[in-house]
């Protein structure tokens, strides 16, 4: 088999978890999982989750239904409320909590044949502008809400913040003031924080609270140094070098011969490239660890692999373990070489490489 095997550490994440409740002690905290659980496995986190978190959320209800099929019974939160008719009598069905950002989705609420009430949540567009209801709307909305027998009667009103993981942008404060003057009026729980929230920004902590990132062990804010704040990263990446070879001065490496040797420079090649979710835009010079010592990079990011530059290192051969990401190299840091963010990276894994789940 391949080397190339991410291993996902569940203690990790429990511990991750727990320190998103320790954040905040007043707060409900809602296990993010959507994209896969950004990479690390939906289902099989949600298994070990389950004990100890209230509700899960995911993004889409194709993910909801997942969930469901795979046995998992706790409540789940759908981001994106419904796109069918047929998706609210399907959220009564499983347990499925809406996040309603349009009025086409509360008139198909409203409309639907229900066995029951269903459990809604409803999104205010506090400055982010992309998704949820303007404050002012809301007067007419928790009026229709309220009279519905389809709507279970203890609303929530939840704003996502645009701004969190910038600790000197005011616009986060400006948010939370307009969510709980919200709140204040109509007498409703919120949900404002997402893992920057939770983390540097305590005003936002409301009823309900929403780690996604920070239940990984990465920092929202894309840091690499410093203080991870307890965070332990929970998906280390691995691969093996799978052949070596020695260039002269001169000579280039991959595709396109983007990186050229200015020594006599020995090339490993890697077993993980952008088939695997490995960034393609990640440049000559990103770290990789090789037998724990970082190399840079070299040349272009193919699709099945990657090359290093071993000529610094003291003793090589073919078989030696490589790190990615993980647990001594940070995807953050790997993302900022490649112009883009932890996030994506993890979100964008392919299913060619199996994940590995430990304690
Ligand atoms: C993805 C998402 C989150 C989690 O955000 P993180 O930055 O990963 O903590 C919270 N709320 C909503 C609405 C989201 O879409």
């Amino acid at each position: 088999m391949r080397p190339t095997i991410a291993t996902i550490r569940f203690g990790d994440i429990a511990s991750n978890y727990q320190l998103a409740c320790d954040f905040a002690p007043d707060s409900k905290s809602i296990a993010v999982i959507k994209a896969n659980a950004y990479g690390h496995g939906m289902v099989e986190l949600a298994r070990i989750l389950e004990p100890m978190v209230p509700v899960f959320a995911v993004a889409v209800m194709e993910e909801a239904l997942q969930l469901r099929d795979a046995g998992i019974v706790k409540p789940i939160l759908v981001l994106q409320g419904i796109n069918q008719n047929s998706d609210a009598a399907e959220a009564v069905k499983s347990d499925f909590w809406l996040l309603l950002h349009n009025q086409q989705q509360v008139d198909r609420v409203i409309a639907a044949t229900l066995s029951s009430p269903v459990r809604v949540w409803l999104k205010v567009d506090t400055g982010m502008h992309r998704l949820g209801f303007a404050p002012q709307a809301l007067d007419r909305l928790c009026v229709d809400l309220h009279k519905s027998l389809n709507v279970q009667q203890e609303l929530v009103l939840c704003t996502h913040l645009a701004c969190a993981d910038d600790r000197d942008n005011q616009m986060t404060r400006e948010q939370v003031r307009v969510i709980r003057s919200c709140a204040a009026k109509y007498r409703l729980a919120t949900s404002i924080a997402n893992s920057a929230g939770i983390m540097y920004w305590p005003e936002s902590h409301a009823e309900w609270n929403r780690p996604g990132y920070m239940l990984y062990g990465l920092c929202p804010t894309g840091s690499f140094t410093g203080d991870s704040n307890g965070l332990r990263p929970a998906m280390t990446m691995n691969s093996e070098v799978i052949a070596i070879r020695e260039l002269k001065a001169g000579e280039g490496v991959g595709y396109g011969r983007d990186w050229v040797a200015k020594r006599a420079s020995r090339i490993g090649t890697i077993a993980i490239g952008y088939g695997d979710g490995y960034p393609r835009h990640a440049p000559s010079g990103t770290p990789v660890l090789v037998n724990g010592e970082r190399v840079p990079l070299t040349g272009r990011v193919s699709m099945d692999a990657i090359s290093v530059d071993l000529t610094d290192l003291e003793k090589v051969e073919v078989g030696d373990p490589v790190e990615l990401w993980g647990q001594n190299l940070s995807v953050n840091e790997v993302a900022s070489f490649a112009g883009t963010i932890g996030y994506e990276i993890l979100a964008g894994l392919t299913g060619r490489v199996p994940l590995n789940f430990r304690q």
